[in-house]
């Protein structure tokens, strides 16, 4: 359906006419506008730009905290361009249909965008590039969300990169470019499209009553937000960081992970920024740029084995006896296990989109191990609650607790919630903010969890604390005895290659 602008609506401006044929950037997981090679290329000719963000099918089925983020993401993306003269154009369809409408409106010549690479999102993308292509326009896509492209970082004889340590190694001698500037002239059309507005979509609508409570506890959204968030963790939190990191109950790491999962500011600067601490001496810089560089590991592994999203990387895996959805499951879901530290794990992602990453190693292997619960009930609901939700990095680490993908913990190594929380939270500060009940009333995050979650599950601030669902002893042995038989069996094969 070709729509047409109408004067009426507050999102359609007419600015002088040009003549020039326009360039539509699609926005997806890249939410800025400094360092963003796409807009960089679509306003290099000076050709008018429309800025486009399409709630798509692959869009809509994100999980609630994540649309809820990017709502967020794109309000302050549009409030930034239009500072700049430039409207953002939202429309709701499937891409191709949607991308080609506007084609047909504009009389646009060139569609740009940033590459992404779940298997999903490659399937689209490579439909859309074919049918315009064809239609005769100009289809660019460009780098910007990874630091180095998938093929980029490959073994001697050219293959992916199966065991971090390598992959670190490798990724660590290859040049960083210097991020790219804001473009300093951006040209509006001669006519907006239609837009729908933003307000309209409902972006919020499926994190139901956590709506507001997201609100009150999230970190900040938006460029500004995230550029800020780098240069106080630079200065305040990265010399500290190798130490401070497995603490949840401080805040010792850069949060900069939902920034990065919707592009509101590149890897690239996050990179080049702690780089440039580590040549100035700060020791903690070293480690920090390791975890960026498992985000990397994570995205390269989709690309080249996109399997490993939903299904054992190790094929070795796919008979073992992990429980199906269960009560034990939910009561994990609902942070009621009775372990506190498993709890305020559970609980902080409620109330405020993340989890700690000691505490999602922790919960992963609760469930996984304790209560032998397929890793694919746990990455699902991850999918649904984290605001920082990115496909590879969630798979790849599940799979990692679970054992059964590349690179994995020993399956002998279970976390004792106990231990972890004498190591980790020896003063109880994480698990009092989070969890009411564990030692008084908990702190303003323990409270606000009850207003968040849905009603039917029926628990209030006043109710006891429930006591461990399990014997983690118990629980112990039993997981310990499936992992063990399991890979007595004759074609287990520990470092399995995916097929
Ligand atoms: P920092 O410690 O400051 O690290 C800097 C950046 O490095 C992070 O922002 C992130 O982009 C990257 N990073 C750090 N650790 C990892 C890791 N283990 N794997 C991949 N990238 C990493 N991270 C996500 O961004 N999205 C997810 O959906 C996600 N799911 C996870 C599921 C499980 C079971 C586990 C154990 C970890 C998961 N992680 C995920 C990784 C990690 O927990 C978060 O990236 C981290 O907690 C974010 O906090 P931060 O930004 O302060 O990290």
């Amino acid at each position: 359906m070709l729509l047409t602008p109408s004067a009426g609506d507050p999102e359609h401006k007419r600015s002088k006419s040009r003549t020039a044929q326009p360039v539509i950037v699609w926005f997806r997981r890249d939410l800025r506008l400094a360092d963003h090679p796409a807009l960089t290329a679509a306003t290099a000719a000076g050709a008018p730009v429309i800025p486009v963000f399409v709630l798509d099918p692959e869009t809509e089925a994100l999980g609630a905290a994540s649309k809820w983020r990017l709502g967020r993401s794109l309000a302050d993306l549009a409030a930034r361009l239009k500072r700049r003269g430039l409207t953002l154009t939202l429309r709701r369809g499937p891409a191709l249909d949607v991308l080609r409408s506007l084609v047909a409106e504009t009389g646009a010549a060139a569609v740009h965008w940033s590459r992404l690479y779940a298997p999903d999102w490659v399937a689209r993308d490579k439909a859309v590039k074919a049918r315009l292509t064809a239609d005769g326009i100009a289809v660019e896509s460009h780098p910007g969300h990874l630091i180095h492209e998938p093929w980029a970082v490959a073994t001697r004889s050219g293959g992916p990169f199966k065991v971090f340590g390598a992959f670190w190694r490798a990724m660590r001698m290859l040049e960083v470019p210097s991020p790219l500037r804001t473009p300093q002239r951006l040209v509006a059309p001669g006519e907006w499209p239609v837009s729908d507005r933003l307000e309209e979509w409902r972006l919020d609508a499926a994190v139901d009553r956590g709506g507001s409570v997201l609100a009150r506890f999230a970190d900040a959204s938006g460029e500004d937000a995230a550029r800020h968030r780098l240069g106080a963790f630079i200065e305040q939190d990265l010399a500290g960081y190798p130490a401070g990191r497995d603490r949840p109950g401080l805040s010792a790491t850069s949060r900069l992970s939902a920034h990065l999962t919707w592009g509101e500011i590149s890897p690239n600067t996050v990179w080049r920024a702690a780089s440039r601490a580590r040549e100035a001496g700060v020791v903690g810089a070293e480690v920090f740029l390791q975890e960026l560089a498992w985000r990397e590991f994570a995205w390269h592994l989709l690309w080249h084995t996109p399997e490993i999203a939903t299904a054992n990387w190790n094929k070795s895996w796919n008979g073992f006896p992990w429980r199906a959805d269960s009560d034990d499951a939910e009561r994990w879901r609902r942070g009621e296990t009775g372990e506190p530290m498993v709890d305020a794990g559970m609980r902080e992602m409620f109330v405020t989109g993340t989890m700690h990453n000691r505490a999602r190693m922790l919960v992963a292997s609760y469930l996984t191990k304790h209560l032998m619960t397929d890793w694919k009930i746990g990455l699902n609901w991850f999918a649904n609650c984290l605001t920082d939700w990115d496909p590879a990095a969630n798979a790849l680490n599940w799979q990692w607790v679970a054992g059964s993908g590349p690179d994995a913990a020993p399956y002998f190594r279970i976390f004792n919630p106990t231990i972890q929380a004498q190591r980790f939270d020896p003063d109880g500060r994480y698990r009092r903010r989070f969890v009411a009940g564990f030692d008084g009333a908990g702190g303003a995050e323990a409270q606000a969890y009850f207003e968040a979650i849905p009603r039917s599950w029926r628990m209030s601030a006043t109710g006891a604390y429930p006591k461990p669902m399990v014997n983690l002893h118990e629980a112990r042995a039993r997981a310990l005895v499936e992992y063990q038989a399991h890979r007595a069996a004759p074609d287990f094969r520990l470092a399995g290659i995916p097929d």
